[in-house]
Parts: C-alpha cells; structure tokens; sequence
C-alpha cells in the first residue's frame, strides 16, 4: 500500500482527516479529494489559494461564468481562500470575487484584500478605502487584510498615514480577523516593519527563482525569525516558471518527466515551512484543476527536487530574463500608456528563443503608442514597480535592440 493511500484509509476510520508531517515540517492535514490544509491560529487553511490578480478576461471584461466555474470547483475541494487587492484587473477584481462568493456562506470561505497604500494621504482614508472594498466584496469583515506593497517608495506613506495603528482598530471592531503586510521592498525596510510590531502573517514573494535573485530568501528568514508566517503571491513569476524556456524545461523533465513545471514551481513554494497558504492568479477552470490536483496529492519537496529547483533557476538567469511578474502596477500610472509588462514578456521570450524576426513580429503587433520609444522618461513607473526595475532604461535598452535588429 502507498504511503499516501495509508494515510487517506487511516484518515477515513478516524473521520475523514489526516495529519501528514512533511520532512519534518508543519503538519499537513489531508481529506480525500481535498487540497491539503494547514493549521493557522484557530482556523485551517488550504495550502492552495486563487490570486484574483488575472481573471479570466473575455471582450476586455471579466468573465464571469467562467469565474464562477473556477470558485465552485475550489470551493468543492477545499481550496477555499481567495486573495484580491484593490487595484487588481483595473479595480475589477473585487467586486467579480465578491459577487461569487456571495453565493456561498461566509464562514465556508476565507477573503484577503489589502489597502492600497499609493492611494493614502491620510489616517481617515484607510479607513474609507476599507469601507468601500467591504462594500465591493459585499463582505461584512476580511478574513486576511494587508498594508499593500510596502517598498521604498511607499514606505513614508505607509508610516505617515499611520497605517499600522488603523488596521488594528479595524481588527479590535472584528472587521480584520488577520492583519498583514505585503511586501516588496528591501530587507533594512522589511526589518523596520516587523520590528515591535504584532503582524499575524506576512504576503511575500516567493519562488524559485526569485529565491537569490530579489533576496526572496533573506526576506523570508527575517520574517520566520520573528515568527509571522508567510502566505506566498507569486509562486510561478507570473507565468514565468510555467513557460519554462527549452533548456530549463530540458533538465526538469530529464529528472521528473511525470511533472510540469507549474505543479513543480507551486509545489517548491508550498514546501517552505512556515507558509500557510501560496497563491496562484490562476486564469482559467483547467489552470485550476491542474494545480489543485497538485495539492490533493501533494508531497513536500525533498532535497534532490529542492536542489534541482536551485539549478533550473540557474538555467532561468543565465537566459538574460528582466525580473517583471506583470502586476501591471506600472501601467497603471504611465501616463504614455506604455504596455510594459507585455513589451518585458516579448523580450525575455526572444531572449530565450534568439529569435529576431518572430520578435520584430510580435513588437508590431502592438499598437504604435504602447511601445518603448514613447517613454518620456517621466520616471512615475519606476515608484510603482514592485520587483524595483529600472523601466524607463530598460525600455529604452529594448528599443535600441529592436532599431538594431530592423536595420538588419
Ligand atoms: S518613465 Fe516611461 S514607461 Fe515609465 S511612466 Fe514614464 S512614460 Fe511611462
Ligand atoms: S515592470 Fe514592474 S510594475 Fe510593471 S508589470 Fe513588471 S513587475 Fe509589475
């Protein structure tokens, strides 16, 4: 008998549930057919759950049939947490997830949203934006609830504001049951935030690849050694861990050809020890069957899968790729309405492929005011940009390679 099977059949005599302890982490509890959950304070919560960042989209407009599809199959397996942010798909996001999940009960569900800091100039409008995302999410309280996006360009605000102190008068009325932070600046800034201060959880981004590269590790040490455990955003880099280029994609299948690289990069996040939950924005009913298949069966990683991670990461890096998980928080304030996650997402794919004529292809398929020579170099991006790019160079690096190679 399998190992998993024992547990399940174990499980089944006494009630349904079992405890897994995965390589000697925090203990996972299973129930068959259901996402595997974790014990947080006085609730479990599913190691799986939908990042509302990229919803399906049809004719410019949230689909919302198909959304509906991807929430009640969550719902049927247990991967019950659901994560929207204010400024989420052009300020759509919440209030699609909310009108969802308003066919359910609120307590078979756990709703995280989080306060657009960039939108602050006061106390008192942390708590307006507040009242209005209730009201967007037809909610009566948030389960998880966040300063969102602090780094070194929000941070001021996060503080004069007073951000903080708000968000725990919000949790002693009951309207928070969970306060948090994301985060995206630099540790000095994230040692800072946690210091005296009673965080229940911190949203890091967490994968792989980011592990070295944006100091993902170090951020994750200082929070663990505080003791706030992690829910993680970003686990595949926004689709960059699914769409793997060939020689990375090579060395995963030539150790796990049975895998794919999201189940892998989804499964290398959820296997840190202090996380509770890892999000994935997924964008369609299969993305959602495919990855909570993942955490029906889910195992932890074990130290040849962890290393190999490490390698294929390696792989990634030496490809020439720019860090951009488009979030499009930096379209949002482009005042050229410059598509930059989209102009990034081509150039890394052609630094990856070498192949010019399909990227001059696909440069032209954007409309003349989206591309990279109709930056002024006004700088308004680089405040918004979690992973700290410099766009504006970036851009202008691409544009002289896209003039090299049309010039033949
Ligand atoms: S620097 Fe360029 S890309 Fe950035 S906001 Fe200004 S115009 Fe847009
Ligand atoms: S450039 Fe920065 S802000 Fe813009 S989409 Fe990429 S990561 Fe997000």
């Amino acid at each position: 008998m399998k190992r998993r099977d024992f547990i399940i059949n174990s499980a089944l005599a006494i009630g349904g549930t079992a405890l897994l302890a995965g390589c000697g982490k925090k203990e996972l509890i299973m129930s068959e057919n259901q996402v595997v959950r974790r014990k947080y304070k006085d609730i479990e919560v599913p190691l799986l759950g939908l990042g509302c960042m990229r919803l399906p989209m049809k004719n410019d407009e949230i689909d919302m049939q198909e959304l509906e599809k991807m929430v009640e199959y969550c719902m049927q397996h247990g991967a019950n947490y659901f994560d929207t942010a204010y400024m989420y798909v052009e300020g759509k996001s919440e209030n699609a997830i909310g009108k969802v999940l308003k066919n359910y009960k609120r307590e078979d569900f756990l709703l995280a949203d989080k306060s657009p800091i960039y939108k602050m100039r006061t106390r008192e409008d942390v708590r307006k934006v507040f009242n209005e995302q209730l009201e967007k999410c037809q909610v009566e309280y948030f389960d998880f609830y966040m300063a969102h996006n602090i780094n070194k360009n929000t941070f001021d605000t996060y503080k004069n504001v007073e951000m903080y102190d708000e968000l725990v008068k919000l949790k002693k009325e009951g309207k928070i049951k969970y306060m948090g932070f994301s985060f995206h600046g630099t540790p000095e800034i994230l040692r800072e935030v946690v210091k005296d201060r009673k965080w229940d959880f911190a949203q890091l981004q967490i994968n792989y690849l980011d592990w070295d590269v944006v100091k993902a590790h170090e951020q994750y040490d200082i929070v663990q050694a505080q003791g706030i455990p992690v829910t993680v955003m970003e686990p595949l880099r926004g689709g960059g861990l699914v769409n793997l280029s060939d020689k990375a994609l090579a060395k995963l299948k030539e150790n796990y050809p049975d895998t794919t690289p999201a189940a892998f990069g989804l499964r290398w996040a959820a296997s840190r020890n202090n996380v509770v939950t890892v999000l994935s924005g997924m964008s369609n009913l299969q993305q959602v069957k495919e990855n909570i298949q993942t955490f029906i069966d889910f195992k932890p990683m074990d130290e040849k899968e962890n290393a190999l991670a490490l390698e294929i990461a390696k792989i990634i890096q030496s490809q020439g790729e720019i860090n951009c998980t488009a979030c499009k928080y930096c379209t949002e304030v482009c005042p050229r309405g410059i598509n930059i996650p989209a102009i990034f997402s081509l150039y890394n794919q052609y630094k990856v492929s070498k192949n010019k004529m399909l990227f001059t292809i696909y440069y032209e398929t954007l409309a003349d005011e989206e591309k990279a020579d109709k930056c002024i170099k006004c700088n308004l991006c680089n405040k918004n940009c979690p992973q700290n790019l410099s766009i504006p160079e970036l851009l202008a690096k691409i544009e002289k390679e896209y003039e090299e190679i049309k010039a033949g």
